[in-house]
């Protein structure tokens, strides 16, 4: 999301560029690495698969979010940044230790959003590797496993010149881009679609399940809040609810990011 103003443990370059323009620069890179994939794996076509991912998270993801992808017998894949841990926001507060340690409990993913939520493109290669195995050391204490995990981008914005260090650390890594994983697929920059305000854009991604169910891929949703006064990058408790459900109605396979993996035996897992 645009900013829960971030959690300033790693080094930021000085911001070089107006922000208008370094949004501009960012998606053009993004372009770029969209142009340019680092690696290509075949997602497979013959069958609809899709993950319901949540990024930072709130703690409502937890509450209301991992409650409904049970009621419809699914689990999800929630992306965690270390340090925006408990912290409050306007219209938001952020699930702790325990929060992570009940949604892994309960079957869920818990996967990387890098520690300190910073904009990759601004972060040098070597404060990057700090925090990310910052990160690992959060996860691991509540979540311990040697298999390598998934990461989403802050932002979503990609950085064209760290791919290498992500690639080896990180089974997937997960950008947005709007679009259905299908065919031959850049593993280090997936693409999802976001589930966010206004209400009439909620309203209207049972379409992408529809796409996916006429030309079956990978369709991998992201979110943030579930709540009854979203944020304008959450939802509310029954249009999630219906989005999941239709999924499930229409016959898609709804796996974790790390269970959609293993399923089409793409990417082995082991580091
Ligand atoms: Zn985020």
């Amino acid at each position: 999301m645009p900013d829960p103003a971030s959690a300033a443990d790693t080094p930021e370059y000085p911001a070089r560029l107006p922000a208008s323009i370094d949004r501009f620069a960012g998606r053009l890179e993004n372009r770029l690495i969209r142009a340019m994939p680092r690696l290509v794996m075949p997602v497979p076509t013959q069958e609809p698969i899709v993950s319901f991912t949540f990024d930072d998270v709130p703690a409502s993801a937890l509450d209301v979010g991992a409650a409904i992808l049970e009621a419809n017998g699914v689990r999800g894949t929630f992306y965690i940044s270390g340090g925006l841990e408990g912290r409050i926001e306007p219209g938001r507060s952020l699930i702790d230790r325990a929060g992570c340690r009940e949604l892994a409990a309960r079957g869920h993913e818990l996967g990387c959003h890098s520690f300190s939520h910073h904009d990759l493109r601004h972060v040098d290669g070597d404060a990057l590797s700090a925090d990310l195995a910052r990160n690992a050391a959060y996860l691991d204490a509540v979540d311990p496993r040697t298999a390598r995990r998934n990461f989403a981008y802050p932002y979503n914005s990609g950085s064209f010149s760290k791919r290498a260090l992500l690639d080896r650390r990180f089974r997937s890594c997960r950008a947005g881009g709007e679009g259905i994983n299908r065919g031959p697929t850049d593993p280090a920059f997936l693409r999802a679609i976001e589930i966010r305000q206004p209400q009439q854009h909620v309203l209207g991604l049972p379409r992408w399940i529809d796409a996916l169910v006429a030309d079956p891929g990978w369709l991998i949703f992201f979110t943030h809040d579930v709540s009854p006064q979203p944020t304008p990058y959450g939802c509310t408790p029954p249009s999630f609810h219906l989005l999941v459900g239709y999924a499930v109605a229409r016959g898609c396979r709804v796996l974790t990011v790390d269970a959609a993996l293993d399923h089409m035996g793409l990417r082995g897992a082991e580091r």
